[in-house]
């Protein structure tokens, strides 16, 4: 059974005097730089205001909705050995017996083990990785070949040495959405001036009308290991389709990264996804040949979220002081990555370019 957490209505105010992580229950700490409460354990970002009393304030919906989720619906449900990457602060959990000597994510060597942590939210489903390491690689070095302003002498053993399968965590959320709309239908009409030309017009007449959608899986990443554009990119995964019920025996030998939570954010980004989504849904359904002035209001009701895992590969390595990261969905293989620029093929290519404009100016007087 796939797990879903309903995001209960609640708009009370709740007063909260010992500050627990809604993701872990460990105990968070008020952030003023962020006006939040962030826990030092799982990373999890929650909202809260802080009163001219000194007291904390806590308004969210998905606070409580977390905060709600049984202590049977969380952990891994195998042992596991927990880090945290002092470096970029990724989470990585894995086999009991690995040693882990340095981060998948970027490749630094101070890990801190994390043992206090209290029990994450078990993930609900997850999708097993398709794409083989083998053909990962040959991937990898393809793509890396196809980019011509890359620098050329990486090497192999840079490109490939350092790959990782790693599971990355994920919220996705599902609702249904009321939509009503509100636009100018614009219809084109022609008539001809005194020299005969035909001219176009634009009438305009007010038009609305509603749009049902319901929302299924909108994709939010809880990554903190994996660089934020990359992420994107990586995307679509058929989540709709092939999500199977979380087991813990498909980690074992895999190394997965466990949430770290901005709730302020993904809560928008999901919300910013669906009215996106509801913009254009309408859009299409104003008649006319334009529109302008296009208003929704949606209503959302039956919100969701679970939490679910997603295979990618990734490949990390240092040159100079910059960390790059080439990431592959492991089920798609759409590769995404970073590069380090070839100065001397792009000085080259100045030079060139330079050379041929004097040469055209040459001829052209
Ligand atoms: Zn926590
Ligand atoms: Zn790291």
């Amino acid at each position: 059974m796939e797990s879903y957490f309903t995001v209960l209505r609640m708009s009370e105010v709740t007063a909260i005097s010992k500050f627990a992580c809604p993701g872990c229950g460990g105990e968070a700490v008020w952030t003023p730089a962020k006006k939040a409460l962030v826990c030092p354990y799982c990373g999890t970002v929650s909202p809260a205001e802080l009163k001219a009393d000194g007291s904390l304030i806590e308004e969210n919906d998905l606070v409580s909705a977390l905060r709600s989720i049984p202590d049977e619906e969380r952990g891994w449900a195998a042992q596991r050995k927990t880090v945290r990457c002092q470096s970029c602060q990724a989470i990585s959990v894995f086999d009991e017996k690995r040693i882990a000597q340095r981060c998948d994510f970027c490749g630094s060597s101070s890990l801190l083990n994390v043992d206090d942590i209290q029990a994450p939210i078990r993930p609900g489903s997850l999708l097993p990785f398709k794409i083989a390491e083998t053909k990962v690689r040959e991937d990898i070095r393809r793509w890396y070949s196809g980019h011509f302003w890359a620098r050329s002498n990486l090497g192999d053993k840079a490109l490939t040495d350092t790959l990782h399968g790693l599971y990355l965590p994920y919220w996705t959320f599902d609702a249904h959405a009321e939509c009503p709309w509100q636009a100018e239908a614009g219809y084109y009409y022609y008539t001809r001036d005194k020299d005969g030309r035909q001219q176009r017009h634009t009438r305009w007449e007010s038009a609305s009308g509603h749009v049902s959608e319901d929302f299924n899986d909108v994709l939010v990443p809880a990554s903190r290991g994996v660089h934020e554009s990359l992420l994107s990119a990586l995307e679509p995964f058929p989540t709709t389709t092939d999500l199977v019920p979380y087991d813990p025996g498909y980690l074992s030998g895999w190394v997965v990264e466990q949430y770290q939570i901005d709730l302020i954010q993904s809560a928008q980004s999901s919300r910013d996804r669906m009215d996106n989504s509801l913009r254009s849904t309408c859009s299409r359904q104003v008649p006319g040949d334009t529109q302008r002035g296009l208003q929704i209001s949606p209503d959302y009701s039956q919100q969701t979220f679970k939490h679910v895992l997603l295979p990618v590969w990734l490949l990390t390595y240092t040159y100079g002081s910059k960390n790059y990261q080439v990431a592959v969905n492991g089920v798609t293989g759409k590769i995404t990555g970073e590069y380090p620029l070839s100065w001397i093929k792009i000085s080259i290519a100045i030079f060139l370019t330079l050379i041929l404009l004097l040469v055209f100016m040459h001829y052209s007087n």
